[in-house]
């Protein structure tokens, strides 16, 4: 069994170490009250860490908010489908979490697939097939299906159109443009932490017009102007976070993030492509995700005894969660910042072997 060490091993032994006296001051993080001086210079300092690595302009505002991705789902149209008269809203639909978001957003306005219904998520629309309604407030799309493993590589261009994106699966594994978006979205437990808390980075003229509906807590404009703290926010997740910050920030930033994500990704994708059949990914190669990759074992669209077996074999290996949704079957490589170069080579390693042996 080979012994794995997340990326993130230093981060972990920091909260460890703090655990039970925060920076001297004698008690813990989950102690302390988030109206403390101390905990605001922790929530300050994690905002201004991502607007650092994300290069965020100052029009816009840095929200961490409860109620997770899906919680968004609801947020964003019952904060911004008002924008304009027709409560309309654009949606791109590649894969289970934007088919989710829409869902969620025809509770409050119209929503417009912009494209032909796509009967498996393995593609993205050409965007010249696109229709975008005029009309319509913003234009949103899932920038890494974490489930389908289907990622854009590209911003889209949707000219004057408010521009959302949900970043939940591939938040800071790459440089971003901030300023081509209205809103993004996404909740740490992929790449920048641990569950509880979701980011919201949102322009602020776009704030002030929720639907009268809108639950308070979700209310970009009530939370932006109390500094994310209108209720009690979920602090040990943000002080998490901020230490993930610290960790990619101190180990060459988004750039370095994504170059990793680039070599750890090629790694797999290559065994899969030289494997003459033998693992396969559904996905079009041009948007193949870096983060999640999802494929098959065995020919013939996969053979489920032996990718039971090939589960079997790399958990006994250590090597865990590599089981795809349960809505796709197969098998799914998530490579999140926190997994290594290293452990990365171990599993195509792994894959290899087992080609070799089952072949
Ligand atoms: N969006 C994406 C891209 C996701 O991967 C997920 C969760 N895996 C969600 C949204 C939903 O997030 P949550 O579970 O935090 O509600």
């Amino acid at each position: 069994e080979v012994k794995f060490d997340s990326f993130y091993t230093p981060v972990l032994l920091q909260a460890q170490n703090e655990l039970l006296d925060y920076s001297g001051i004698g008690i813990s993080v989950l102690e302390m009250s988030h109206r403390s001086a101390d905990f605001s210079k922790i929530v300050n300092t994690t905002e201004n860490l991502l607007r650092e690595l994300l290069n965020i302009p100052e029009n816009y505002k840095v929200l961490f908010l409860q109620g997770g991705g899906t919680g968004q789902f609801s947020a964003v149209p019952l904060n911004l489908i008002g924008l304009k008269e027709d409560r309309c809203a654009d949606y791109v639909v590649t894969g289970a979490w934007s088919a989710k978001a829409a869902k969620e957003a025809e509770k409050y306005g119209k929503v417009n697939v912009v494209h032909a219904k796509l009967d498996k998520y393995t593609n993205i629309p050409d965007k010249s097939s696109w229709s975008l309604n005029p009309s319509a407030s913003y234009v949103y799309y899932c920038c890494n299906e974490t489930v389908h493993g289907v990622e854009f590589n590209f911003i889209p261009d949707t000219k004057e159109a408010v521009l959302v994106s949900d970043m939940s699966s591939n938040f800071l594994s790459r440089p971003v443009d901030v300023s081509k978006f209205g809103l993004i979205f996404a909740g740490a437990q992929k790449n920048i932490g641990c569950a509880g808390v979701t980011v919201v980075i949102v322009r602020e003229d776009l704030l002030g017009k929720a639907l009268k509906e809108c639950p308070i807590v979700l209310d970009y404009q009530v939370q932006a102007g109390n500094n994310s703290l209108y209720n009690t926010p979920p602090c040990f997740s943000i002080y998490i976070m901020k230490l993930v910050l610290e960790w990619i920030k101190n180990n060459g930033g988004t750039e370095a993030m994504e170059n990793l994500s680039q070599k750890k990704s090629s790694l797999i994708y290559d065994v899969i492509s030289s494997s003459n059949g033998f693992y396969s990914c559904p996905v079009d190669v041009d948007c193949r995700s870096r983060m999640n990759i999802p494929f098959r074992v065995g020919k013939r669209e996969g053979d489920e005894a032996l990718e039971k077996l090939f589960l079997d074999k790399a958990s006994k290996l250590g090597m865990i969660s590599l089981k795809g949704h349960r809505s796709v079957g197969g098998i799914r490589a998530s490579l999140y910042n926190a997994v290594t170069l290293e452990d990365t080579e171990v599993l195509a390693a792994y894959m290899k072997e087992f080609l070799k042996e089952h072949q």
